[in-house]
């Protein structure tokens, strides 16, 4: 591996924005995934495999449910969560998914929609790592519209029997418990979670294989075959379309965040890889202007992107945030980021495509980045909606 090691990106003094609890945080992240991650990723990616070592110690620094409060969980801003899956992302976008999905897909329906019981049972296993969870929404005909969905709850006495199947889901064949969005026959088809433990009859998951992206992360299958689950197993409080996309909401923030951490390994590594490289005249290809021009737009574009994920998480931390600035925030950081490890592999040139750097992996796991929660052009409409009122989808 040559000698390129992640030193910071920060342009304008972004971290006089940060609180010294801040700084701490994003410090702590970025050590435990320097230490810990960036050895092992990429035989986990050429592997397919997903680091579940790394699960207790993640749950020990508060990594899962960390902006919720109680049931052990770190109680971190929305800020300080950002700053986490920044430097998450910046490992790997397959492990920060897994946290995102832990956090924003799992243990926040529960903590909104779900009974105290639910809440206590659950919780605190899944901030530990002890239990992992899954989000069952999309299905195989379902994607950007997840309003077409065809699982079924149907009551029968004190049950739920759920029918369906569900496809691309992330941690599907390691989670001990699965947030299952289905339309319930007796209420109109209402959409409502259900807390379908995994080991349930009629319960299936299985490994999607041959993925390009995201190969450090576990994606699946689920099919659901007349799966009984008891009442209380409904999330009460959970109603409407609404509900699972409040958890989008969650989780696309984080993801906000964890693009830029994406950007800064890709934009780093290939401006260091441009002043160690030389071509003509044993100069630097960073001194060609084509070059520098590369570098200076991914400078400008991460900054950029600092600021406006900084700005939705003041919002979110003072209750302000609406759904559109999220959708901004995702659409146009995972778009610069994507951008960005498609430039850096270029200032690499045939090295940019082998994985003794980390740019390909990224631009790799970033193409799914792009598509889930919300592709780049569903988030396009969401904004076209908030400023005309129209509705284009
Ligand atoms: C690795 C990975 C992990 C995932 N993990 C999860 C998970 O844990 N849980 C879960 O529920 N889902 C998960 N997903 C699914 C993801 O959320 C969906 O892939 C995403 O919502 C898009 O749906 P689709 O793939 O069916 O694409 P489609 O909805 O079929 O879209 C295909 C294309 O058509 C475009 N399009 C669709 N409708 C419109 C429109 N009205 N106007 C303009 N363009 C449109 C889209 O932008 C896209 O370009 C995951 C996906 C991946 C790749």
């Amino acid at each position: 591996m040559p000698a390129i090691k992640f030193r910071g990106v920060d342009f304008l003094d972004f971290d006089s924005l940060l609180s010294d609890d801040e700084r701490l945080v994003r410090d702590t992240a970025r050590k435990f995934i320097e230490d810990n991650l960036i050895p092992i990723i990429e035989e986990c990616n050429r592997a397919g495999r997903f680091p579940r070592e790394l699960v207790k110690p993640m749950g020990e620094l508060g990594f899962f449910g960390a902006n919720l409060k109680g049931y052990n969980c770190a109680g971190m801003s929305n800020v300080e969560y950002g700053l986490v899956t920044q430097e998450l992302e910046r490992g790997d976008s397959g492990v920060r998914s897994f946290v995102s999905v832990q956090s924003a897909l799992v243990m926040y329906p529960i903590y909104t929609f779900g009974s105290d019981e639910q809440k206590n049972t659950w919780l605190p296993t899944l901030q530990s790592g002890e239990k992992l969870g899954c989000f069952g929404l999309t299905e195989p005909d379902f994607g950007s519209n997840p309003g077409g969905m065809r699982t079924r709850a149907r009551k029968v006495g004190k049950e739920y029997v759920l029918n369906g199947e569900k496809m691309w889901i992330t941690s599907g064949t390691i989670a001990d418990v699965a947030v299952i969005w289905a339309k319930v026959e007796d209420e109109d088809d209402t959409v409502r979670g259900f807390l379908v433990e995994t080991d349930r009859p009629g319960f299936k998951a299985d490994d999607i294989h041959g993925k390009w992206s995201l190969r450090a992360s576990v994606t699946s299958g689920l099919s659901l075959q007349d799966v009984h689950v008891p009442e209380c197993n409904l999330l009460p409080k959970s109603g409407g379309l609404k509900s699972p996309l409040m958890c989008l909401n969650q989780a696309r923030y984080g993801i906000a965040w964890g693009a830029i951490g994406a950007a800064m390994s890709c934009y780093d590594c290939a401006l260091q890889y441009s002043l160690l490289r030389k071509q003509f005249r044993d100069q630097p290809i960073a001194s060609h202007q084509l070059v520098q021009q590369k570098l200076t737009w991914m400078i400008n574009e991460i900054t950029k992107a600092q600021l406006l994920v900084l700005q939705v998480g003041r919002l979110k931390d003072a209750g302000k945030v609406q759904h559109q600035h999220i959708s901004m925030a995702k659409r146009n950081n995972v778009w610069m980021a994507l951008e960005c490890a498609r430039l850096s592999r270029d200032i690499l040139g045939a090295n940019g495509v082998a994985d003794d750097y980390p740019i390909m992996r990224h631009l790799m796991n970033l193409e799914s980045v792009k598509t889930y929660e919300g592709t780049h052009d569903i988030h396009t409409l969401i904004i076209g909606q908030s400023v005309t009122g129209i509705d284009a989808f």
